[in-house]
């Protein structure tokens, strides 16, 4: 490989020849070069690793997105938001019984939605209103009654199907002040709008499903929740909700405030947060979600920000992520603080107040394909790896290993690897069976490694990363 930054000794018109020389061996390399290649041609002045060739194997093709643009309804996602702010408020706190007022007003909207989609599915699709109670300091530190609405698409895998997939929006709403029902509170975009992605991403994979475009392994969960304004109880209670029924998550996708996008240019690309983890403080089952999402969705859709949330805000991902459960939030590109939270006035010419008028229906529309396209190809793929184990420090070769129950679905597994300062995985190989693989020639020290499960129809469960083999010290024993 020609050296290129090191090599400019002349001046002038040579250097501008040799530039353009590097910079198209460069491009060339990348053009041609596998993953791993490419992480070399990065590091010219670091010794290649592997030291050896390696196998170069690869595993089936990535699925195809079939999730079109154009099948978003986005007129009905904002019909929907429509009826919920028509509701007046749907503060956690307010009547659950009148149908005209309060949170059982957007219950009802939202449950007469699932069930219209459940009719066309042929019965597939199973609506559930979850009823519970919870205190907490906003809601007076006394128990108050809550409901969510949840629409089941039962996986067909008979393992698989104790593995949910879920996309969740919340359906409360609230003023400047959290505890007072008699202020309206339309919440258009927080979170009507997380609400209408999640009932439109229902009605796009049952309709995929009953038309046998697609079938899904897993099962997929549509939540619709409350009490997020009064400290994330609805959320809290699904997680517990899940554990009892017996399911395993495989991810969640939070959506919250993503219907507007008021900066010239738009639509623009969605935030997708995702929180830490604990190992180097970088990866969690929550950070392969938001790398899964991304590669599905595409880097001209989505912006991963490597942060739980935004700044010292919260949201329902966030008890499925302490909880060590893979979990993202997708939230629109810039916010406009007049438009959340805020009690409908005019102060010194400013409107203030969260309105359906404000939301950007073509950024709204693309939400849903994002979140629909993911969960498909999520719930299509065979199990994530378990028990990812990386040995091998002091020695010339990285030997990983990891476990994964018998699939006749499954193609294999590839192992992954990236430069600790990188952001993104890169296949490094391709293997059939689970146990250990030994990747010779290839250090411990100087990068992550993950694996993942690639099914015969070519859909990637999200990645585990390695953990490292505990070694006790010299002399100590077990
Ligand atoms: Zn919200």
């Amino acid at each position: 490989m020609l050296e290129c930054a090191g090599s400019l000794t002349g001046g002038g018109i040579r250097q501008m020849k040799l530039m353009r020389i590097c910079f198209v061996a460069t491009l060339a390399g990348i053009l041609l070069g596998s993953g791993a290649a490419q992480a070399q041609q990065k590091v010219l002045r670091d010794p290649a690793e592997p030291t050896q060739a390696k196998t170069g194997a690869k595993g089936p093709a990535r699925v195809a997105k079939v999730v079109a643009r154009q099948s978003v309804d986005t007129k009905s996602m904002l019909t929907l938001i429509d009826e919920l702010v028509a509701c007046g408020t749907r503060l956690t706190l307010s009547s659950w019984t009148d149908p005209k007022r309060g949170a059982g007003c957007g219950r009802d909207k939202i449950k007469a939605r699932f069930d219209k989609i459940a009719e066309a599915s042929g019965g597939k699709l199973q609506v559930v209103v979850d009823k519970f109670e919870a205190t907490a300091e906003r809601t007076g530190g006394k128990p108050v009654p809550l409901e969510n609405v949840y629409a089941i698409l039962p996986g067909t895998d008979e393992k698989l199907k104790n593995t949910v997939f879920l996309v969740s929006g919340h359906f409360d709403s609230r003023a400047s002040d959290t505890m007072d029902v008699n202020l309206d509170a339309p919440g258009a975009d927080d979170d009507a709008s997380g609400v209408s992605v999640s009932v439109e991403s229902a009605r796009l994979l049952s309709k995929l499903s009953a038309n046998r475009k697609s079938g899904y392994r897993a099962t997929i969960l549509f939540a619709a929740v409350s009490g997020e304004e009064q400290g994330l109880l609805g959320a809290a209670h699904l997680v517990e909700w899940l554990k009892e029924k017996g399911y395993t998550v495989g991810g969640m996708l939070d959506d919250d405030i993503v219907g507007d996008d008021p900066a010239p240019g738009a639509p623009h690309r969605v935030r997708l947060f995702s929180g830490n983890g604990e190992i180097e403080d970088c990866d969690s089952p929550s950070r392969e979600l938001a790398r899964a999402i991304e590669e599905i969705d595409g880097r001209d859709a989505i912006r991963m920000v490597f942060r739980v949330d935004r700044y010292g805000r919260g949201g329902d991902h966030y008890p499925f992520y302490k909880a060590g459960l893979p979990a993202v939030r997708f939230t629109e590109p810039l916010e406009d603080y007049n438009h959340q939270h805020q009690t409908p006035r005019t102060e010194n010419g400013v409107e203030y107040g969260d309105f359906a008028k404000y939301l950007n229906a073509a950024f709204l529309g693309n939400v849903a394909r994002d979140n629909a396209e993911a969960l498909r190809q999520l719930a299509m793929a065979p199990a994530a790896p378990a028990e990812v184990r990386l040995k091998g420090a002091v020695t010339p070769d990285a030997k990983l290993s990891w476990k994964a129950e018998e699939d006749s679905e499954r193609a294999g597994f590839e192992i992954l690897w990236r430069e600790t300062t990188e952001t993104r995985w890169q296949v490094f190989d391709f293997v059939t069976g689970a146990g250990e693989t030994v990747l010779k020639g290839v250090s411990t020290d100087n990068h992550f490694f993950a694996v993942r499960a690639v099914g015969k129809n070519g859909a990637r469960s999200i990645a585990t990363a390695s953990q490292p083999e505990v070694r006790l010290a010299p002399g100590t024993k077990k």
